[in-house]
């Protein structure tokens, strides 16, 4: 039997514990996490992503600023308004969502972004952390597979966990997590990796991040495999939003051999946010 590893269900367990600890911060006349979050240009998906943590934020009680600025903004510009966030007392996370227009550097923006806010866990010391056995704030996506992974209480000691996709913010911390956090024998897979199927049906818990629709098929998995597909793809659709989102998995065929697998969407999308969530109160523990 296939279980749905039902991201959207467990993010809302987490929401409802962060709002339960909200409350008490309250009551305690605590500081109240604030989250910031900065958007460029009127790029439709990023606009989505930003609305889905606002909203989350509105949900368990954090306060939050929304930044938007034109997709003309300079770099400079940019980055002065990442200064100001930072040395912000009030503002306990920041995220940039990415990605950015061509004339900007993400990697410069978001390295300029304080480890201490970074509540994406994408800058390098935050990244680096991974490497500690007391991490600082996680990468987000990463993050919060593992916790899905935890909560559905999946057996990850001892496993063969392939990953494909080596990207800075999911394939490779992962892998690094997967390894070191939780004790997996992993294999890393990407683009240039030669038969693809042959690592694929070796594993145990299969991660998929490529960004390419469909990638995994039903003959490249072996039977009762743990699949989590990071991949969300907008493919154009007749319907009123006039496109469909679709994971790296072939979901309908995949389903009936995996025993545990994540739906697209609904799966590790929601799980991030619920991390972004759990790092800003670790954030504003920490600063207060
Ligand atoms: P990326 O473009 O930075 O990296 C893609 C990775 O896939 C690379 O390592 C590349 O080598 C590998 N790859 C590409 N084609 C491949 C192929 N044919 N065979 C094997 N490997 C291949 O992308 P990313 O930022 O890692 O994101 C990957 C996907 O995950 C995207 O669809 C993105 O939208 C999605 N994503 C989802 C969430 C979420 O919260 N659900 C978060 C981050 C990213």
């Amino acid at each position: 039997m296939t279980t749905i590893l039902d991201g959207k269900k467990i993010a809302n367990e987490i929401q409802s514990e962060i709002a339960k600890e909200v409350e008490e911060i309250k009551q305690d006349g605590k500081k109240i996490p604030h989250l910031a979050a900065i958007l460029v240009g009127d790029n439709g998906a990023s606009q989505t992503y930003v609305n889905n943590k606002i909203k989350a934020c509105k949900k368990v009680g954090f306060e939050y600023t929304l930044l938007q600025y034109p997709e003309s903004i300079r770099e400079e510009k940019l980055l002065a308004n990442v200064d100001r966030i930072n040395e912000d007392e009030d503002i306990d996370g920041l995220i940039v969502q990415l990605p950015l227009p061509d004339h900007i550097s993400g990697v410069k923006v978001t390295e300029h972004i304080s480890s201490a806010k970074d509540v994406d866990g994408f800058t390098n010391v935050n990244y680096g952390r991974i490497t500690s056995k007391k991490p600082g704030l996680m990468p987000a996506t990463p993050f919060g597979i593992q916790e899905l992974l935890n909560r559905y209480e999946i057996d990850i000691k001892g496993k063969h966990c392939v990953i494909v996709g080596n990207s800075r913010n999911v394939g490779a911390p992962m892998s690094t997590i997967m390894s070191y956090h939780e004790n997996a024998t992993v294999t890393v897979c990407h683009i240039h990796t030669q038969d693809l199927a042959l690592f694929t049906r070796q594993a145990d818990i299969l991660i998929v991040a490529t960004g390419q629709p469909g990638l995994i098929t039903a003959d490249m998995v072996k039977e009762g495999v743990v699949v989590v597909d990071v991949g969300i793809t907008r493919i154009p659709a007749d319907n009123p939003r006039g496109y469909m989102l679709k994971g790296d998995v072939e979901f309908e065929t995949v389903k009936f051999k995996a025993s545990y697998i994540t739906p697209v969407p609904g799966g590790v999308g929601p799980m991030t946010i619920a991390s972004l969530l759990l790092n800003t109160l670790k954030a504003t523990r920490a600063r207060h």
